[in-house]
């Protein structure tokens, strides 16, 4: 870290320090996991490297495929060089597979497959609790502009129909996942923050018990145990699945 880096901003899972370049942000990625708004807390030991290392393959991954992100590199395992972008304040999830508040909030039972992806917005603001957004609701408090919101949306499904065929190459099921956007200088829209089992359901594609098949924060949310290595797990199987695809 450069002698003028200073701490920007620290979150519930990484700090953003600045660096020499205005441009350009350095993420330091935590091992600090938080659930249900941080009421609930612990640690993950190496989730930082391992979130960090996963979320930069799965950002490459995509960059390959056309979508812009705020990756650069990594200086060390547990830190990303990112380009500096202001974060829209939403959360955007895409369901493939009904789990989590989907089901709380609509009785749809847990593992129903969805006939299409599902996009949502969330305000991203922990004093609410991150309340689901209506469109309307979401233009009223001029979160993003109606041509952003559709961008957004245009991208989020993009990125789930990308994110789905990796992970299933990975053996894995990609249930759902949230996302953050952020523009950067000239205006651009770019995929931020971090993809990672802290922000995505995963489910062993060949496991069919409910709590085995589990290879994501769920599992530090609902006290399952083996935490380490269900995320140790998903970084191989994503190390292995590129180095398949770079041998082909
Ligand atoms: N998610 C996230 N951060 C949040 C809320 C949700 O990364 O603050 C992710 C979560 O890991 C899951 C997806 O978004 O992959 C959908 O979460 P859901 O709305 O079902 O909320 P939960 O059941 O986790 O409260």
């Amino acid at each position: 870290m450069s002698v003028n880096s200073q701490k920007l901003y620290e979150g519930k899972a990484k700090v953003l320090y600045t660096t020499d370049n205005p441009e350009i942000l350095l993420a330091d990625f935590k091992d600090d996991a938080t659930a249900f708004n941080a009421q609930k807390k612990g640690r993950i030991i190496d989730k930082g490297r391992m979130n960090c290392s996963i979320s930069s393959k799965l950002f490459q991954t995509l960059e390959a495929r056309g979508i812009k992100t705020h990756f650069i590199d990594n200086p060390t395992p547990n830190q990303m060089r990112v380009r500096a972008v202001k974060i829209l304040p939403l959360e955007v999830v895409v369901r493939n597979i009904a789990a989590g508040s989907l089901c709380r909030q609509t009785g749809l039972e847990l593992g129903t497959l969805l006939a299409k992806p599902l996009v949502e917005f969330y305000y991203k603001n922990d004093n609410l609790g991150d309340p689901l957004l209506t469109r309307d609701r979401l233009h009223l408090l001029q979160l993003a502009t109606p041509e952003q919101v559709d961008t957004i949306t245009h991208l989020a499904l993009q990125i789930n129909e990308l994110l789905k065929g990796f992970f299933q190459q990975c053996g894995i099921t990609l249930v759902d996942f949230k996302l953050e956007f952020g523009v950067d200088s000239q205006q651009q829209i770019l995929l931020a923050d971090e993809i990672s089992p802290d922000t995505c359901r995963l489910w062993d594609t060949s496991e069919a018990d409910p709590n085995r098949r589990v290879m994501d924060k769920d599992r530090f949310r609902q006290d399952l145990g083996n935490v380490e290595d269900a995320y140790e797990e998903v970084l191989q199987r994503v190390l292995q699945a590129i180095e398949k695809q770079n041998a082909s």
